[in-house]
């Protein structure tokens, strides 16, 4: 999975179709991710003590990555990424982006 934590994209399908967020949180094994105002859950939260009113707690839940595209902080196109091979110290791979090539942090 090409996508981590901290990327910001744009939702391509599904009922959030259009909205650009940061992902939270990556689940490489399942190719999941968890995207800001996507896939918004709410959750009724039941009053502690009796004259306390209940709580609605949004929560966000997990997408597929193929329903989101990357959006590139350089260019902000929505595009793949690719993959480069630096030499450093070490062999090194590093993201860059297909439409405009800068590299990706
Ligand atoms: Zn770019």
């Amino acid at each position: 999975m090409k996508l981590k934590k901290g990327d910001t994209v744009l939702i391509i399908s599904g009922k959030d179709k259009g909205k650009k967020g940061k992902i939270v949180k990556a689940f490489p094994k399942n190719n999941k991710i968890v995207v800001e105002r996507v896939n918004i859950r709410k959750k009724h939260l039941r009053p502690k003590r009796s004259g306390e009113k209940g709580q609605i707690v949004e929560s966000f839940g997990p997408i597929d990555v193929s329903n989101a595209k990357f959006l590139c902080p350089k260019c902000s196109k929505p595009t793949r990424i690719g993959y480069q091979l630096v030499e450093a110290e070490k062999i090194k791979k590093i993201r860059v982006c297909k439409k405009c090539n800068n590299k990706i942090d």
